[in-house]
């Protein structure tokens, strides 16, 4: 087993194309049953992409999402991928009580677990929305790791970890919680989004490479995330979206399926709660050294 300072992780993040922050008020979650639901093609063509890699993963399941397409969890879970969370509702972080951020973890992790009968220890935020007072709730309703920090220093959406250094990790953020930071690129002054996403699909992918080769040369891990509907050129528009919005929505969908391939053949890929379980991943690995403070903010989505 690799270790997971070092190691390549591909995350999924089960939603459909409406859960998207891009359309913002355009969505409402009372509306959500109205939509054409396209998460069951498009992540049955996840999984097909990555079986025909051999790569396992881990897959952040919107509780949502589960609790209609049971079926769909299993298929991951059956096809040696780990389920984890996404939340329920995929509400900022930032935008909920504490109690009503309890409400909404506790609830996915019973409907994944109830699908799967398989034990949820990963969460991921929606919108990479965390924050620090969130972690202590993670850890108390028994997740053992958090993956949703973005650690850029800008960003109009994502949420803020205080005290934490970009590429860190996996480290213990809090006593008995471990943190994997989203990936990031150190370029001169700034630190490049290098995560996935929408990021992933507007970089060409001979360059994407590089830079993944770059930050573990580092020692870094890196994470990569994708959501289903990156692939689909066909998801329905919505009017009245801004320019900029409809850009981090849409751009290259028609190429992300070939790109995702590629990557998933070009590295080594592991699960994470694996890769954590396993006597060589030491959770508090060692961090390296502090990325510039500068950030570029573009089309990422989580
Ligand atoms: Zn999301």
């Amino acid at each position: 087993m690799p270790d997971a300072a070092r190691a390549c992780f591909m995350t999924v993040d089960v939603e459909d194309w409406f859960h998207s922050y891009n359309y913002g008020p355009l969505v409402s979650r009372d509306h959500w049953p109205n939509y054409e639901s396209r998460v069951e093609r498009n992540t049955e063509r996840v999984l097909d992409i990555l079986a025909r890699c051999s790569v396992r993963g881990t897959f952040f399941v919107l509780g949502w999402v589960g609790e209609r397409f049971p079926h769909l969890v299993r298929r991951v879970a059956g096809a040696g991928h780990e389920v984890a969370s996404h939340g329920y509702w995929h509400e900022p972080v930032y935008s909920l009580t504490p109690d009503a951020f309890r409400d909404d973890v506790q609830r996915s992790k019973a409907v994944l677990e109830d699908v799967t009968g398989l034990p949820v220890l990963g969460y991921r935020a929606p919108c990479f929305s965390i924050t620090n007072w969130a972690l202590p709730i993670l850890r108390e309703a028994g997740f053992t790791y958090d993956s949703s920090f973005f650690p850029l220093t800008a960003h109009d959406r994502y949420g803020r970890l205080e005290g934490i250094e970009p590429n860190a990790g996996p480290f213990e953020v809090i006593e008995g919680l471990t943190e994997l930071c989203i990936s990031c690129l150190p370029a001169g002054p700034v630190a490049l989004p290098w995560g996935g996403g929408g990021y992933f699909r507007l970089v060409p992918f001979g360059l994407w490479r590089l830079g993944i080769e770059r930050i573990l040369r580092r020692g870094a891990p890196y994470i990569f995330y994708i959501h289903p509907w990156d692939m689909d050129p066909g998801q329905p528009h919505m009017a009245g979206m801004g320019r900029l919005n409809a850009w981090r929505q849409r751009v290259n969908l028609s190429r992300c399926a070939e790109r995702l391939e590629a990557l998933a053949g070009a590295f080594s890929w592991q699960p994470i709660g694996e890769a954590l379980a396993a006597p060589r991943a030491a959770p508090s690995a060692p961090r390296p050294a502090p990325l510039p403070t500068g950030a570029v903010s573009m089309a990422g989505r989580a």
